[in-house]
This record gives C-alpha cells, sequence and structure tokens, in this order.
C-alpha cells in the first residue's frame, strides 16, 4: 500500500518525515525495513533521519509550542474534538495500515486505535483536569493559589505492538496540555503513527505541535541529549526503557517510561471454569502474545490443576492467519521474534518443561514466508526456566501449579515484574485477598487485560515502570505540567505596617 507519507528506494517506499506540517524526504543513508509479518515481504524502509532534520524537527516544536502554550484551553480541547472525529471515521482505514504493517487481526487493529482514541476523547476534559487549587486566607489578607503550565517540548517513543494506541497515549495529553511533542514512531511500524499525525493536522492542530522523526537509537539518543525537551514518554522493553530512563534522567528530563511484562493468573479451583479457560487462552494468544499486558503465565491453585487437559484443547483450537481474515490472531512481527521465542521454549524444554501444546513448527496455506507461531502450552514450568524469566512476547502460555493462594501470590510477588496480574475465583475474601496482597499494579477479578480507561492512569508498577506520574488520567496531565504556586497579599493597610522583616516568613494570623 503507498502512501504520500513515502519516496522510493528501488522499489521500496521509504518512510517521511512530518515536520512543521510537511511531509519532508529523509536525506538518510542508513534504513530499517519494515515487513509485512503476513508474508515476511519488505513493504517500506524507515529512514535514520540525519542530525540535521532532526534539529529542524526539534526547532520546529520549539517555535510553534510558544505560540501555542497560548491559546485558550477551550480551543486547544476543540482541536482534540475534531481528532477524535477523524479518527472515528478513519478507524477502518487505520486498522487496515496497522494489519499491514504489525500482523494482527482486522478487528484487535481496531481495538487497538479504540483504546487509543478514548485517550483523545479524555482531553475533553483538559479544562478540569488543568485546574490548579486555591485557598484563601492562608494569613491576614494572603491568599495562596496554583497553576499548572505546560513544560514546553516534549518527547515520545513509541513500540510496534500498539501502532495507534501507543503513540495516542502520548501526544493528544501533551499537546492539550499545552506542549509541543517530538515522536519517534517504532522503526518497525512507522505507517500507522504517520497516518495519525496528519489526521492531527487534517484537526486543526498547528504545524510544528506534532513533529515526527524516523529512526533507531541514533533519533532516540538525540532526543534524550536534546536541551529544549523537557520530558520523555517511553513505551517499549526494558532494555532500551531503562537506558532511556538513566540517560533522560541524567540530563535532566522527566521520563515515564512504561517497559516489559511478564503477566500472571491465578486460576482458583472455585472459578467458573469455562470462563476463566476462555479467557486466560484469549488473553495469552491474542495479539500473538505480543501485547504487554497479555497472561504468559496461569498458576493453578489445588484442584484447577485437572484443568489442564482442558486449557490445552482450547489454546489447540486457536491457529493463527492472515490478520485481514480476523482469525484468532495474525503473525509475530519478525522472524527474529519468532525465532527467539521458539528458542525460549526450546531451552524450558531441555530443562524439563513439558511442551503440552506446540506452535513451533506452525505454516500457514499460502503465506510461506510469514512470521508464524502457534500457540503453545508449556507445563511443568518452574520459576527458573527461561519461559518465566523472559517475557516472550509469543502466543505461549507458561503454566505453573501450586497448593494455595498465598503460593501463587508468593510466585508473583518473587518476579521482577508488575505490569498486571489477574485472578479467577468466585469467592470474594480470596479476591480482596489477591488485590490487597499482589505485587502488579493493575488487576484483574475475573477480568483477564485489565487495562485502566483515560479517566484512571495505566498503572504498572515494579520494573514494569520507570518514573513517577504515569500515563494519561491525571498523572498523565501531571506528567506534562509544571505547577506554579502564587501567594498574594493583598492588605489595604500595608503601606502603613510595611518594615523590613529577615526572619523566614511564617504566616500567623
Ligand atoms: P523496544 O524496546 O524494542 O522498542 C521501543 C522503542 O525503543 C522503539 O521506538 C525503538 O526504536 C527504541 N529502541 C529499541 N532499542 C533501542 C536502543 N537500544 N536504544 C535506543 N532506543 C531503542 O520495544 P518493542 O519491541 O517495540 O515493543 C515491545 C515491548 O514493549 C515489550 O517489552 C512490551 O512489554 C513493551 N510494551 C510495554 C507497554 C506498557 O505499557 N508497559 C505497552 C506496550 C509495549
Amino acid at each position: 500500500m503507498m502512501r504520500r507519507s513515502a519516496l522510493f528506494l528501488g522499489s521500496v517506499p521509504v518512510m517521511k518525515n512530518l515536520i512543521n506540517g510537511k511531509l519532508v524526504e529523509s536525506k538518510a543513508t542508513k534504513f530499517f525495513d519494515i515487513y509485512n509479518p503476513a508474508t515476511g515481504e519488505v513493504i517500506a524502509k524507515t529512514p535514520q533521519s540525519t542530525p540535521e532534520e532532526l534539529h529542524q524537527a526539534l526547532e520546529g516544536c520549539v517555535e510553534a509550542q510558544k505560540t501555542w502554550a497560548e491559546v485558550s484551553v477551550p480551543n486547544r480541547v476543540r482541536v482534540m474534538l475534531n481528532y477524535q472525529k477523524l479518527i472515528r471515521d478513519h478507524t477502518d482505514e487505520l486498522a487496515k495500515l496497522i494489519t499491514m504493517e504489525q500482523g494482527k487481526t482486522l478487528n484487535d487493529a481496531a481495538g487497538d486505535v479504540f483504546r487509543g482514541l478514548e485517550v483523545v476523547e479524555h482531553t475533553a476534559s483538559m479544562g478540569s483536569l488543568l485546574m490548579g487549587e486555591t485557598l484563601e486566607n492562608v494569613s491576614s489578607h494572603m491568599d495562596t493559589y496554583s497553576f499548572r503550565y505546560p513544560l514546553g517540548v516534549t518527547a515520545g517513543i513509541c513500540p510496534f505492538n500498539f501502532p495507534a494506541m501507543c503513540c495516542l497515549w502520548m501526544f493528544p495529553v501533551a499537546v492539550t496540555a499545552g506542549n509541543s511533542m517530538l515522536v519517534k514512531p517504532s522503526e518497525k511500524v512507522p505507517h500507522t503513527a504517520m497516518r495519525l499525525g496528519e489526521l492531527a493536522l487534517e484537526a486543526g492542530l498547528p504545524a510544528g505541535i506534532v513533529n515526527m522523526v524516523h529512526g533507531g537509537p541514533d533519533t532516540v539518543n538525540f532526543i534524550c541529549d536534546a536541551e529544549p525537551i523537557r520530558a520523555i514518554s517511553f513505551v517499549g522493553g526494558n532494555s532500551a526503557g531503562d537506558y532511556i530512563y538513566q540517560r533522560g534522567a541524567a540530563n535532566g528530563k522527566r521520563v515515564q517510561a512504561n517497559c516489559g511484562a511478564k503477566n500472571h493468573c491465578i486460576i482458583m479451583p472455585d472459578a467458573d471454569k469455562e470462563q476463566a479457560i476462555n479467557a486466560v487462552i484469549g488473553a495469552a494468544c491474542g495479539a500473538c502474545g505480543q501485547r504487554c499486558m497479555a497472561l504468559s503465565v496461569a498458576i493453578l491453585v489445588g484442584e484447577a490443576k485437572e484443568w489442564l487437559p482442558e486449557i490445552c484443547a482450547k489454546a489447540a483450537e486457536l491457529k493463527p492467519d492472515v490478520g485481514t481474515k480476523n482469525p484468532p490472531f495474525g503473525p509475530i512481527i519478525t522472524k527474529q521474534a519468532r525465532d527467539r521465542a521458539i528458542k525460549l521454549i526450546d531451552d524450558s524444554e531441555k530443562q524439563g518443561a513439558k511442551v503440552l501444546v506446540d506452535g513451533r513448527k506452525c505454516s500457514v496455506e499460502g503465506f510461506p514466508n510469514g512470521f508464524w507461531i502457534g500457540s503453545s502450552v508449556v507445563a511443568d514450568v518452574t520459576t527458573d526456566m527461561p519461559c518465566y524469566q523472559e517475557e516472550l512476547f509469543a502466543p505461549v502460555l507458561a503454566v505453573i501449579t501450586a497448593d494455595s493462594l498465598d503460593e501463587g501470590l508468593d510466585i508473583i510477588s518473587k518476579n521482577p515484574y508488575g505490569n498486571g496480574a489477574a485472578i479467577f475465583t468466585q469467592s470474594g475474601a480470596a479476591a480482596r485477598k489477591f488485590q490487597h496482597e499482589v505485587a502488579a499494579g493493575q488487576i484483574g477479578i475475573n477480568v483477564p487485560i485489565p487495562v485502566p480507561l483515560p479517566m484512571f492512569s495505566f498503572t504498572g508498577s515494579r520494573k514494569s515502570f520507570r518514573g513517577e506520574n504515569h500515563f494519561y488520567g491525571k498523572m498523565g496531565v501531571n506528567f506534562y505540567t509544571d505547577t506554579k504556586t502564587i501567594v498574594s497579599n493583598w492588605n489595604p493597610n500595608n503601606a502603613k505596617k510595611s518594615k523590613v522583616m529577615t526572619d523566614f516568613p511564617i504566616f500567623k494570623q
């Protein structure tokens, strides 16, 4: 699919940058391949933007933000109201782009767009979210009040697995709060981000408020070091996330980094068996396991151990296929990702794990070069095995057994990640104990993928998050704003009473 946002290198299109309202050809000499994961074809190339291009895009963000910060909050919100309508109207087009470059099914891709759209919709509340606080009479004739100010220029660094949603977690909140944002889409899936950038311009966002620059680590390093950038939003794996958090923070920037995960669920013997099994398999294999909230470990407690054959039967029913046909799930993102996941299963098998449903040798008729991996269930897993220690990001469920809820909770607390966890039970007491004690930031009770709506925030914890203020919701607005607090004295008798005070001020009266 050829897009305006690309020029050509031989017969392969090259993505353009979005700088100051225009799609600009890059003078890059280094490129990254973009695949259609279902066919294995290189469909386009992502340029490594040159230093000049990166500087130009940043300067554009600096200049544009000065005027944008003075635009009234309701008028900034009005742009987002236009934007949400455009995203809604272009959902099918965006979903097709996602399926083409990321591989997920069209239905799942529409969900990816929708969960991002919800964040755009929530920016309609920005007037309330940006309100400061006031207290009259902190002393006689003295009041204190606070305002929230935009930071200036911010930056966003995106992952491949949610080409629309993760991008929309970032710039809509940042810009409605009065900032500009330099966005680096994932080099693996840049088409969707670029289309979202074009639609933002169409919605009325002034040129330069969102600039998009392509590339890999060189672009990221530029963002981490560039002096005008005050804050960086990152979503991706731990290796890049930890690095960006440290390098950005060392340069005095705020960083919020949503990182990798290993999400567990506990299945209690009193759970609704069918609901629990359907939920767990769907959340393990959906999107080919490439969700940061995928359930990749099931802990079967007590008699729930007996449900393993039914879990396996359900998983074996799910076969991947080309995303446009809306199968249960599509291909994995690259050949390397597939080979890595297979190796982690192989190595675990060598250590005694039993591969009861084996998706390692998987093919799809008519698509011999696609990056296929089938649903897999690996049992007798112990916590020292590679398939438990690593985030597989593949449609693989690791199964562990435990004798009690306490034992299950203990396993989860010893795992360093804390993105999400779920329990399946009919016992309120077990559910409450789980929510109270489990070492994870987003908890599902009979809900497999508990991603909060944007009136809350995305509250992954421990190794799954670096920073203080989470994405979207009130915390998202905190992240993108500074607070100014004003203490005012309007005492009509000041002139008469005034004298030199050298003591630290205390407000006594
Ligand atoms: P990734 O870390 O490979 O890439 C993310 C971004 O970082 C990309 O833009 C990439 O160009 C950049 N990057 C990668 N390596 C880099 C390096 N060495 N130096 C500088 N920049 C680098 O992640 P991914 O594979 O695109 O996405 C999958 C990961 O993202 C998974 O670990 C998943 O759990 C995580 N994720 C987390 C959340 C969350 O909210 N916690 C959401 C989505 C994805």
